[in-house]
């Protein structure tokens, strides 16, 4: 489709962003799955449009073997993905941070995957 000029011919450069509106945008039109069960929840899987990028992305986030992650946590996301964690021990609740991980083409991404973005989602199962 040529309708949509900004998608098809700008390409956003790769920046690590996030915008507050952009949480109440992808909770819009983000669908959540729960693996393997709501009951068992070991899993939660946040696909749809970046709010950035308009490209789709998918995003699988752990809620079980915390401590294999609290190594690899490290990085740009590791406080806060260990504040969220201790969070999430209380309930099937969790805000999620959800990282662009689109396979569009973003300038100056080097070996990232996305467009930097970042937002966080809430999500809530089982209850
Ligand atoms: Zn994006
Ligand atoms: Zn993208």
């Amino acid at each position: 489709m040529q309708s949509s000029p900004e998608q098809e011919s700008v390409e956003l450069p790769y920046r690590v962003v996030s915008e507050p509106e952009w949480n109440a945008a992808a909770a819009a039109t983000a669908s959540v799955g729960v693996h393997p069960s709501e009951e068992l929840a070991e899993v939660v899987v946040v696909s749809g449009p970046c709010p950035r990028c308009e490209h789709h992305t998918v995003f699988s986030e752990r809620l079980v073997a915390y401590s294999d992650m609290l190594g690899a946590g490290s990085g740009r996301r590791g406080l806060l993905a260990r504040a969220l964690r201790r969070a999430a021990a209380r309930g099937g609740r969790r805000d999620i941070e959800v990282i662009c991980s689109c396979g569009g083409a973003h300038p100056d991404a080097g070996e990232e995957s996305g467009c930097g973005a970042s937002w966080v989602l809430t999500v809530e199962w089982g209850q």
